[in-house]
């Protein structure tokens, strides 16, 4: 007889570890016990040392199916002669436990809820351990419901006894409730005046959907505005009042089903959108589709894709059934504002936007958005890191000191190190407004607390001007500014598990240089802990500096200015009216507020300007966007000439010039537009080919923004292949700044132990 001890860490709390642990110790006839702690959970077991060995292994092959073992450390002891196996209560300590993501519902609980015989017959809170909020409800770990924002829900008799039942599905499921003592629904006016309670709210709303009114819906995360997408009216109407003229509309389907209607659906696209993740997937539009209800085309419009969701809470699988077609569902905010999370709050901030509101009692913790993610090469690639995701760490190849990370000003997130692990924090959004640095703040305290973090280092964006750095700096931490392309390169690193020596590109819009340039066309070589900045994409003056981002036509007019004495000849007519240009002008040849920048993003911009698809923009990233959305299926292996420059003792400089000549000229004779774009798009990757071959290393790792466009990714890629490199590309952490924060802990870890 011997006794077994496992310390199991990971994602192992809120997944009904414990009650499979019992059920298996029962299975083997073994005594002893299970307990949580804030490290994960802990099993001791006395045995025949053979039993024991195959209790181990089945543990490991059984573990429940949500759960994640990230270490499993066991010891043999001296038997301690346990008389029967029993579940103790959750003890205190470092707190290393990881918190779990919320989950979709499974499949057991969308039937109990369809189910009229059922006592969770249409109740929209139904969970189990297998499904439900998680880390929209937490306050704290270890993970217990006084602990959640359930604790003030008392569990009626029939609950009680599930969650106390070993043997039963809900066997301390924190979230647990039913239709007698759990959260309930209700309809308010936008008043706040309620109009009807629990499932005839439910029924009423889905009622004013269908008649084509806007709902703000209180879900798992924060409030989404729902309306019918078939309805153009309706459509028509929320741009109006959310103030959001093109950006795409995120759809929410009843079925799988509806959803292969209207889009092209991968086996893996089915997967994921189906997951207990259960993100917003990206999905190509069908060119025809003759179903009885038709999608307004100003849910996405010139866009060739659709953002589409399945309902992930028994609320959202409820309603959508009742209703029966695709739906707007998008972020309850105004445009750029983090999500709305109270109802009290939702009454002001939604004012003028929401006809009526679907609102519930279950406070949630923090808000998270809806994940966004895109199907590539078979695999996932997050680009909005929130609901189902954050905060699930990556882990480091060893243990380090502890870094916070404030990320960068658009697209923030949090990061934070403990041990190996590097947590980061759901989407924050832009911080731009007094409501996003208020969810900053909130986040950082909520991260801190959450995991009783003391951090040794803080890193940051080195911009001056960002309110993220300023944070940092006011803080007592000892501080380490980290520059943000290096940043994103790091990012890069940690997600694709890949060490120096290598070459890391990061193309995006905008990035402080450390040479007083804007930077966003960068290549660094990375040899252990040193980072040189190897070569960029050659200069051109940003007319208004920051105001270039929303208007393509300054880029456009800064670049042209290095090639021509007239460069506005070389613009589509209009572009600007006479005074404007007689003031850029100016600007470009007195150097007045007219940065240089090497950034990749403004140099599509240019592009898109020359091609007259934009000249000014709504939301970041659009004019690229158009530029690859135009190629369509215009595939062409041509490019335009490559010119690498190689100044002695100075970073390579890719020459723009005759990729823009030859542009200029195409467009002159005719060519079609998603041609030269097709051209445009080879011409970087083989520009990128030559940088990482005058560099001679094989690893390149792929960051920035501008590596969300599917086609020059693929371009990259088959390009580096081809010539026996090998590409290492974004897949958990987003490309975009939204991945910031996690590179900044790397790079800031990398420079604290050159020192
Ligand atoms: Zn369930
Ligand atoms: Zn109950
Ligand atoms: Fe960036």
């Amino acid at each position: 007889m011997q006794r077994l001890r496992l310390e199991i860490s990971g994602a192992v709390q809120g997944v009904g570890f414990r009650p499979f642990v019992y059920r298996l110790a029962h299975r083997y006839n073994l005594a002893g016990w299970v307990s949580n702690t804030s490290k994960g959970v802990v099993v001791e077991v006395d045995g025949d040392t053979e039993i024991l060995a195959r209790f181990a292994e089945a543990l490991l092959k059984e573990k429940p199916p949500v759960s994640i073992v990230q270490d499993i450390r066991s010891e043999y002891l001296d038997a301690a002669g346990f008389a029967t196996f029993e579940i103790r209560a959750s003890t205190e300590g470092k707190k290393e436990a990881f918190v779990l993501p919320d989950l979709a519902t499974c499949g057991e609980c969308s039937l109990e809820i369809l189910d009229p015989d059922n006592r969770r017959y249409r109740y929209p809170f139904t969970n189990c351990t297998n499904c439900g909020p998680r880390y929209s409800i937490i306050n704290a770990i270890p993970y217990d419901r006084p602990s959640t924002t359930m604790s003030g829900f008392r569990m009626c008799g029939s609950c009680l006894r599930e969650y106390e039942d070993p043997f039963d599905r809900r066997f301390h499921a924190q979230p647990n409730a039913c239709p007698e003592c759990g959260p309930h629904l209700e309809l308010w006016d936008p008043a706040g005046v309620t109009l009807a309670e629990r499932d005839n709210a439910l029924r009423k709303a889905s009622a004013e959907i269908l008649d084509g009114k806007i709902l703000a819906i209180k879900g798992l995360g924060g409030f989404h505005l729902i309306t019918l997408a078939s309805s153009d009216e309706a459509v028509r109407t929320l741009r109006y009042r959310k103030g959001r003229e093109m950006k795409p509309f995120a759809l929410m389907f009843p079925s799988i089903f509806q959803v292969s209607e209207f889009c092209v659906v991968s086996s893996e696209e089915k997967e994921v959108l189906q997951s207990p993740r259960s993100p917003i997937v990206l999905l190509k539009k069908r060119d025809e589709h003759n179903p009885p209800i038709s999608i307004s085309e100003l849910v996405s419009p010139s866009n060739h894709e659709f953002g589409v969701m399945l309902p992930y809470t028994p609320l959202h699988i409820l309603l959508m059934m009742e209703i029966g077609e695709p739906v707007i569902a998008t972020s309850g905010n105004l445009s750029d504002e983090p999500i709305c999370i109270d109802e009290i709050e939702a009454l002001e901030r939604l004012k003028g936007i929401a006809d009526y509101l679907l609102v519930h009692n279950r406070p949630i913790a923090r808000h998270l958005d809806d994940s966004i993610v895109r199907i590539f090469k078979e695999r996932e690639m997050v680009l909005r890191r929130a609901r189902g995701y954050a905060p699930l760490p990556l882990s480091m190849d060893e243990e380090a000191a502890s870094v916070l990370a404030t990320g960068g000003h658009l697209k923030n997130t949090l990061a934070l190190s403990i041990g190996r692990n590097v947590f980061t924090s759901q989407h924050i959004g832009d911080l731009e407004t007094v409501q996003a640095l208020r969810a900053f703040d909130e986040v950082w305290n909520s991260i801190e607390v959450l995991y009783d973090a003391h951090p040794d280092i803080i890193a940051y964006d080195m911009h001056p001007d960002y309110i993220s750095s300023a944070r940092a700096r006011e803080s007592q931490i000892r501080g380490i500014p980290v520059q943000h392309h290096i940043a994103h390169v790091y990012s890069c690193m940690l997600d694709s598990a890949v060490r120096p020596p290598l070459l890391g590109v990061a193309w995006d819009g905008t990035g402080y240089g450390t040479d007083g340039t804007v930077w966003g066309g960068e290549f660094f070589h990375i040899t252990g802990g040193t980072v040189r900045r190897i070569a960029h994409l050659r200069h051109f003056p940003l007319p208004g500096g920051e105001r270039a981002a929303a208007e393509p036509r300054r880029s456009a007019l800064g670049l042209l200015s290095e090639l021509f004495d007239d460069p506005a000849r070389h613009l589509p007519l209009g572009t600007f009216s006479g005074e404007e240009l007689d003031v850029m002008k100016k600007m470009i040849s007195s150097n007045l507020n007219s940065p240089l920048t090497s950034s990749a993003g403004r140099l599509f911009d240019a592009v898109a300007s020359i091609l007259d698809l934009h000249q000014t923009i709504e939301f970041e990233g659009q004019a690229a966007m158009s530029l690859e959305h135009a190629i369509g299926d215009n595939k062409t292996e041509k490019s335009y000439p490559v010119h690498i420059l190689e100044p002695p003792g100075e970073p390579i400089i890719i020459d723009w010039a005759p990729l823009i000549e030859g542009i200029i000229i195409d467009a002159s004779e005719g060519m079609d537009t998603g041609i030269i774009s097709a051209k445009f798009h080879n011409t970087l990757a083989e520009a990128i080919a030559a940088v990482a071959e005058a560099t001679g290393e094989k690893k390149v790792v792929l960051s920035g923004g501008c590596f969300q466009n599917v086609y020059l990714l693929q371009r990259v890629l088959d390009v580096l292949e081809n010539i026996g490199y090998e590409p290492f590309i974004h897949r958990s952490l987003p490309p975009n700044d939204g991945g910031i924060a996690p590179g900044q802990v790397m790079a800031a870890l990398m420079m604290d132990s050159e020192k």
